[in-house]
């Protein structure tokens, strides 16, 4: 359930595209989870401000959120997005190919452990992480997240209270969730106690992190 005062700032609330409207839709009617409306629009208000010319997402889904991060975005940068799923990345492919003609979305399949680590190692840098992947994962990745985020880049996580999982741990078992949580705990720790970061957590949607690297980290 939405919260009446989210329900009341619908007003102002800017409209996507018509395609992106679309796509949530049909998201939502397969159980995708995508990002909420609320989250949308804080990730619309940093890419327009900060107008990030690499931007790197962990967790592509469909491609509904990598589509909705184009659109904010000057024509110049562009989008690394990481996916494992299969029946996920057919669906991206797709979705890219009707949407992002220009190729302005490179989509990177595989485990994104690996794929961060891959990246890493090649000393890639980005100005933008949107972190939306497995909750239980976010710590592991945070070393190589860090090395790949440039001195006054923005790392954005998303789902931090979790809740944004009921949907794709429906048949996971209680003790499975009480690890996630825990993990995401010391993640929090880990963000709010970096020394190379300034982090901000929003009780936003399922809960945002927005975190500044330093100009000197
Ligand atoms: N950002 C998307 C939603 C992502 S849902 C949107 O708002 O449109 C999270 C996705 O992360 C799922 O599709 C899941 O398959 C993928 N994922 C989770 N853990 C992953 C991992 N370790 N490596 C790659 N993809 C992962
Ligand atoms: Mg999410």
């Amino acid at each position: 359930m939405r919260k009446r005062t989210e329900v009341f700032l619908d007003i102002f609330r800017e409209e996507p595209p018509d395609y992106i409207a679309r796509l949530e839709k049909e998201a939502l009617a397969a159980e995708v989870p995508i990002i909420r409306r609320e989250t949308r629009d804080v990730l619309r208000y940093f890419l327009r401000t900060e107008k990030p010319q690499r931007v790197l997402e962990v967790g592509t889904a469909v491609g509904y959120s990598a589509l909705f991060m184009m659109e904010c975005l000057p024509a110049d940068s562009r989008i690394t997005t990481i996916e494992k799923v299969e029946m996920r990345l057919v669906e991206a492919r797709k979705n890219f190919a009707a949407y992002d003609p220009e190729g302005r979305i490179r989509l990177s399949a595989g485990e994104a452990g690996q794929i961060l680590h891959d990246l890493a190692q090649k000393k890639e840098s980005f100005d933008f992480i949107f972190l939306d992947a497995a909750k239980g994962q976010y710590l592991s990745f945070l070393p190589d997240i860090l090395a790949l985020l440039a001195p006054r880049g923005i790392l954005l996580s998303d789902n931090i209270f979790h809740e944004g999982d009921i949907l794709e741990s429906r048949y996971a078992v209680t003790r499975r969730d009480r690890t996630i949580h825990s993990r995401m705990r010391e993640y929090l720790q880990a963000l709010t106690g970096n020394e190379q970061l300034e982090t901000l957590c929003l009780p936003v949607g399922d809960g945002i992190t927005v975190s500044k690297k330093k100009e000197k980290a």
